[in-house]
Parts: structure tokens; sequence; C-alpha cells
């Protein structure tokens, strides 16, 4: 859901960036966001998807499902259906798809069609001995069915199974499958707006956003980072939004 997400947080920041510019109104903004499925969130309960969509497009977001991006050549952004007049866009931010490291597929292990190395319930490579795979690397098998979808969630767990599975083939303990269940979902849609499914059970709005922070405030490793981040987001609270920077930035790799 990288791609909502960065959108919604982009636009939300840069709302409140506009307070600092009067000559510029939201008006002068245009977001779009293009998305090939029929709906946005796949996976998520429908009227997650749908009370997402909502928001977004209250936010004056254009948001076209079922489109594709047929070319951005110079900066002109080109959908495969007619009704949208081609448009200029100054900044195009591309999240689909996504594969392994072009290093897995050199490694002689069998992949799937998506170049993911095929591994078991142990997440070991069928055929060779005291191998294993874990991550968005490997195409480990869901207990649900299917394949893990490629998260932290489910490859910090993997690391665990991996690691205990590896000690079992040195004669130390003995091996488990990985059996670890999505518990939840959560996606936020910037500042206290988010949408959250753990099991069966959906949340929307500031509680969602909430639950979502808390979530992975409880994954960072370590006391000191923990209370790091409490301390920066219970400021933020405080104090008008820092829009003069977006966390820590790095200067992107080339595409190979
Ligand atoms: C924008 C975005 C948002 C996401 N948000 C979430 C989220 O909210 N929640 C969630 O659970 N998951 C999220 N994910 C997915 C999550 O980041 C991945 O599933 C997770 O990081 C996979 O862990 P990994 O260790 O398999 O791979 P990575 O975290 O990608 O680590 C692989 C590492 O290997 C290094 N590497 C590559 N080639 C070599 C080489 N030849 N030698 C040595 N090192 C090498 C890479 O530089 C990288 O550091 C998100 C992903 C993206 C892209």
């Amino acid at each position: 859901y990288a791609g909502v997400e960065a959108l919604a947080e982009l636009e939300s920041l840069a709302r409140d960036a506009l307070r600092m510019y009067p000559k510029l109104r939201p008006n002068d903004m245009r977001w779009v966001l293009i998305e090939a499925q029929r709906t946005l969130l796949p996976g998520l309960e429908p009227t997650l998807a749908e009370y997402t969509e909502r928001v977004l497009r209250k936010r004056n977001i254009e948001v076209y499902t079922e489109s594709r991006l047929a070319s951005c050549v110079d900066g002109v952004v080109t959908l495969d259906r007619s009704d949208i007049e081609p448009y200029r866009s100054e900044t195009i931010v591309w999240t689909a798809g996504q594969r392994p490291s072009p290093f897995v597929a050199d490694l002689g292990l069998p992949l799937d069609d998506r170049s993911r190395v095929v591994v078991d319930e142990y997440l070991a490579v069928p055929g060779f001995p005291a191998t294993y795979v874990i991550g968005d690397a490997a195409a480990v098998p869901d207990p649900d069915g299917g394949i893990c979808p490629a998260t932290a969630q489910h490859a910090l767990r993997q690391g665990r199974v991996a690691a205990i599975n590896a000690a079992a083939d040195l004669g130390v303990g003995s091996r488990t499958p990985f059996r670890y269940r999505n518990r939840g979902l959560a996606v936020t849609l910037g500042r206290w707006r988010g949408t959250a499914q753990v099991k069966r059970v959906s949340f929307t709005g500031p509680l969602a956003w909430w639950m979502g922070r808390s979530y992975h405030l409880l994954m960072l490793p370590g006391l000191g980072r923990k209370a790091r981040v409490v301390s920066d987001w219970t400021l933020s609270l405080v104090f008008p939004r820092d829009v003069s920077q977006l966390g820590s930035l790095q200067k992107p790799r080339r595409l190979e």
C-alpha cells in the first residue's frame, strides 16, 4: 500500500506547507492516483477501500482505478484511457511492482514466476541442503494459502524460523515450520486519517491512524529508539508540522 500511503502523506504535507505560502491555494495543487486494479488497497475489506477512496477524493485527489500509465515521457503523463487528457506533471512517483534483488537470480536456486526463490514451509530451498531464503526474496507458502505477502511483518518472523531451522541442522533443537498468520493491516492517509483491519474487524479515521502508528512504534527495536520516536510524535502534536524535511532522504539509486 506504499503508493496510497505516500500520496496521502505527501498531499497532507504539501497542504500544511501551503500555510507558509499565502499566494498559493490548495486548488493550485493537482494530485492524481492511478491504480491498475478495480479498487484501492486490494486485500483489505472493500468498505475500507471505499473509505480510503472517499477520503482521498474529499481532499481533491483524483483517483483513477482500472487505469494504467501508458507513458510519462518528458513529464507528460498519458493514461491508457481516452477520457483523461494527457497532463503535465512536475513529480511522478512510481510505486508499482516490486521484485527481489537481481543478485538472487544469479544464485542458481529455483525461482518462481516473480523471480523469488522457491522455499518450503521450513524456509529451506528444496534440493539444496542447509540453504534458507526469507523475506522479499523468497516465495514462502502462506499458512492461509498462496504465498506470503512481502512485508516486514513476515520477513522478521521468517528470520527467526530460519535461524531455528539452521540451528536444528547443526543438531541444536528441532525444525519448526513457518506458521505466522497476518494479524492485521494498517494504512495511514496523512495526519489523523487511516484505515486498519485486525482479523475481520475494521477501523477508520483517527483511531485507525493511531493504531497503525502504535503498532509500528511497538515493532521498533530498542527502548531508546522508541522513546525518541514517542517524544518526536508528542512534540509534533503541540507544534505545527515541520515542512522543511520528509524524514530521512537518500539519493535514489539508478534503475537497473
Ligand atoms: C515503500 C515501502 C513501504 C513499505 N511499508 C511496509 C509496512 O508498512 N509494513 C510492512 O510490514 N512492510 C512494508 N514494506 C515491505 C518491507 O519493507 C519488506 O517486506 C521488508 O523490508 C523485506 O525485508 P527483507 O530483509 O527481505 O529485504 P530488505 O529489507 O529489502 O533488505 C534486503 C537488503 O539486502 C541488501 N542487498 C541487496 N543485494 C545485496 C548484495 N548483493 N549483497 C549484500 N546486500 C545486498 C539491500 O541493500 C537491502 O538492505 C514496505 C516496502 C516499501 C518499498
